[in-house]
């Protein structure tokens, strides 16, 4: 079935904090009639109390206070609704069974009970949003995401099955976008067993670029709180700026390093299937945003500087690795049976350092333990926590004079720990200790984007 040219849109967290926001968001979609799928995130706030909710030994009492403070949130938008006596009954209903899960989680912890726990709140965002486009006229139509989103069991970074994924859109979802605009669940899927998965924090973006790839939509809107991707987080300094146009691979590098804007593995499938994603703000769609494409006019040698908290520096070191073949590969033998992801890597004559990325703590009890005696049993190992990685994105920076003395000029005065450069066109990055993050961004961006 072919349609004509369409969008799938996607909206984040606080588009979706209220009433006010979901009628911003619900404006957007009826003013432009090819936004025919919707991909929601839970409203703001409730997936970090789902979080909490979905974690060991919650007491009794602070179940009660959760459930009850994501039941006042989704309650406030649905006061204002025609529907409101039928949208919480359905609410209630969803309340019921995550309490059910989560005096189970409280009994006897479990992976698959944690997904199932934070998939609620895109369960109960994507019903509301459904309605309120209703109320402003458009023909919206909650559908369960994970009837076509079917994944491996991982659970909390669960890996989409595409070719499924492709054969059960084409099926299911497609023929509803003649009449009808969908709204469905990013963030959460659905494994084999019929369990609920999820596929990472900010997962949703992520979500709605492999819809708009299953669904061979034209465009992918990624909607949120600031007006498209600026040269830093605008959080960290007020001189940030908005950029009109980004390529993939530039946006693909600082989603990678930290820009939380994106989930990092949003631009994949757009980039496989040449999708254009656009990035604005909800609240100021008027404002427009930044168009991230395959082929753009400018490409700076400096383009943004992102930022990744929470990093792990691991170095070890050993004499037998000098002129010795087959060290590293029993070092990342280790680091593999463990599941740990490397992230960078420099060598010396006799050391090695790696990094993990480390946002949850886990990888920080992971080093902690197991995995650091079994690599002393082959080296010397130091572990160094609190620490961010920075990295400098653009263009053939691996290529162009001056690059790393402008920037390390710039930082003369902070401690860099490692620096990685010339492994990828687009980017040179470089760790320095967590409390001197921030200022260092400030000093870039002045140095570079001023
Ligand atoms: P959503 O809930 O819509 O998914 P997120 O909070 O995940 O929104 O992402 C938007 C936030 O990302 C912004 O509010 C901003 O603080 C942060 N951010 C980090 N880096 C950048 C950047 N380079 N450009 C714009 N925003 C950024
Ligand atoms: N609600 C999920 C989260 O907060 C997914 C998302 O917002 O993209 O991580
Ligand atoms: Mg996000």
């Amino acid at each position: 079935m072919s349609l004509l040219p369409f969008t799938v849109a996607k909206f984040g967290g606080t588009s979706l904090a209220d009433h006010q926001a979901m009628l911003r968001c619900a404006q957007i979609i009826k003013n432009d009639a090819s936004n025919k799928v919707v991909v929601v995130s839970a409203s703001s706030g409730v997936t970090n109390l789902l979080v909490r909710l979905s974690q060991k030994d919650v007491p009794q009492h602070e179940q009660l206070a959760i459930i009850s403070s994501i039941r006042a949130i989704q309650f406030n938008i649905t006061q204002h609704l025609a529907e409101e006596t039928q949208l919480n009954f359905q609410i209630d209903q969803l309340l019921n069974e995550l309490s059910e899960f989560s005096n189970a989680q409280s009994l006897n912890y479990c992976s698959r009970i944690a997904d199932a726990i934070l998939s609620f709140g895109e369960q109960m965002s994507s019903r509301i949003f459904a309605q309120v486009l209703k109320s402003v006229g458009v023909n919206g139509e909650m559908f369960d995401v994970r009837q076509v989103m079917k994944t491996n069991a991982v659970y909390g970074k669960a890996v989409v099955n595409l070719e499924l994924l492709a054969d059960n859109a084409q099926q299911s979802l497609t023929p509803l976008l003649v009449d009808k605009v969908i709204v469905t669940q990013g963030f959460i899927g659905q494994d084999e067993d019929g369990h609920t998965t999820t596929l990472g924090r900010g997962g949703s973006d992520y979500s709605a670029a492999l819809l708009a790839e299953a669904l061979h939509a034209d465009n992918l809107s990624i909607w949120t709180d600031v007006v498209g991707i600026f040269t830093t987080d605008p959080r960290i300094t007020e001189h940030a700026r908005a950029i009109k146009e980004i390529s993939f691979g530039e946006a693909a590098e600082m989603a990678t390093f930290g820009a939380k804007i994106l989930h990092p593995a949003t631009l994949i499938p757009a980039m496989r299937k040449n999708i254009p994603v656009f990035v604005g703000s909800s609240k100021e769609p008027e404002k427009g945003g930044t168009r991230i494409q395959q082929f753009v006019e400018s490409s700076p040698i400096y383009r943004s500087i992102a930022l990744r908290r929470e990093q792990t520096l691991v170095t070890v070191k050993s004499p037998a690795m000098l002129h010795a073949s087959g060290f590293l590969a029993q070092v990342f033998g280790i680091l593999a049976k463990h599941e740990l992801s490397v992230d960078l890597i420099t060598t010396s004559e006799i050391s090695v350092a790696l990094t993990f990325d480390n946002p949850t703590g886990s990888t920080q009890a992971l080093l902690n333990s197991t995995v650091v005696e079994e690599l002393e049993q082959l080296c010397e190992v130091t572990v160094e926590h609190g620490l961010s990685l920075i990295a400098v994105i653009g263009n053939k920076m691996h290529r162009s004079n001056g690059v790393g003395t402008s920037i390390f000029e710039t930082i003369s005065g902070i401690n860099v720990r490692m620096i990685c450069h010339g492994a990828s066109e687009h980017n040179l990055c470089f760790l320095v200790d967590e409390k001197q993050a921030n200022e260092t961004v400030e000093k870039l961006h002045n140095a570079l984007f001023s």
